[in-house]
């Protein structure tokens, strides 16, 4: 079942240079959707068009049947619920003078009255923060410390519990592992698989690094130079019909 359908999406920043040039791909319900594709190719604005970070010059963005692409401000405060987003630096996605406990509350303070959690319960801010740092293998006892204090893995743990809080239908993964040690980026990806079916979550899981788009996904779609190129299922990689970019890719990684 399509969860979320992209028609046509194009974006430019200056005239004469689109960075998304008419893309259209859908992405299933409780699918990892790998999104691949060299630095530049347009792969971060497609990510921040679909969380309506940044204005779509045409096309459409259906999720759950709604299509949110011209939606206004108030109308988007239901869509902003089911989609979120995790980046690759986590360091300046969290608060620095918020304690840990207090960023992984946010997210959930901000949308409270529509939410009806499945997973997680609210009995009190205590026992919120409790599952959601044990939910991404954390020792609760980080929660009191400030993000300075600690690693990098264990920051982007904190920004994915941040996004896990208000259980939401898509999660935007953009590069979550490239600011991380190749050991920290391992159980990174771990964790994130894991939560994806434990918490019935799907990814749109975007990464210059094809091998871990090939762990991650079971699709695969290829950007090169605001287009899509190439989109297949992730046991077809290797087939001979493979775009002659895909096959690129393939050599390097
Ligand atoms: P990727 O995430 O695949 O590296 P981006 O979406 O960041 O690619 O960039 C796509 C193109 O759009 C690049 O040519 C980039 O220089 C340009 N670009 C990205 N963000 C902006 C911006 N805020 N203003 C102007 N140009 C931008
Ligand atoms: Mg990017």
């Amino acid at each position: 079942m399509s969860l979320l359908t992209v028609k046509n999406l194009t974006k430019s920043y200056k005239k004469d240079k689109l960075a998304v040039n008419e893309v259209s791909f859908q992405l299933n319900k409780g699918e990892c959707l790998g999104l691949v594709g060299e630095s530049g190719c347009g792969k971060s604005t497609l990510a921040r068009c679909l969380l309506r970070i940044e204005p779509v010059d045409s096309g459409s963005i259906i999720l759950d049947n709604v299509a949110v692409e011209r939606l206004n401000e108030n109308q988007l405060q239901p869509y902003r619920r089911k989609i979120q987003i995790v980046l690759q630096n986590p360091a300046a996605a969290l608060n620095p003078k918020l304690k840990i406990k207090d960023s992984l509350i946010d997210a959930y303070s901000q949308y409270q009255k529509d939410l009806e959690l499945v997973h997680f319960s609210y009995t009190s801010r205590e026992a919120f923060v409790k599952q959601l740092m044990e939910a991404v293998e954390l020792p609760s006892s980080l929660a009191n410390q400030y993000p300075h204090e600690l690693s990098g893995g264990q920051r982007q743990r904190v920004t994915i519990a941040r996004a896990i809080s208000i259980e939401p239908e898509l999660i935007v993964l953009d590069e979550p592992t490239a600011s991380l040690d190749v050991i920290s980026q391992g159980a990174v990806l771990g964790l994130l698989t894991g939560l994806r079916k434990n918490l019935n979550l799907s990814y749109l899981f975007i990464s210059h690094d094809l091998a871990a788009v090939h762990q991650m996904s079971q699709r695969i779609i290829v950007m090169k130079d605001g287009k899509l190129v190439d989109q297949f299922s992730n046991d077809q990689l290797f087939a001979d019909e493979r775009h002659p970019y895909t096959k690129n890719l393939i050599d390097i990684f």
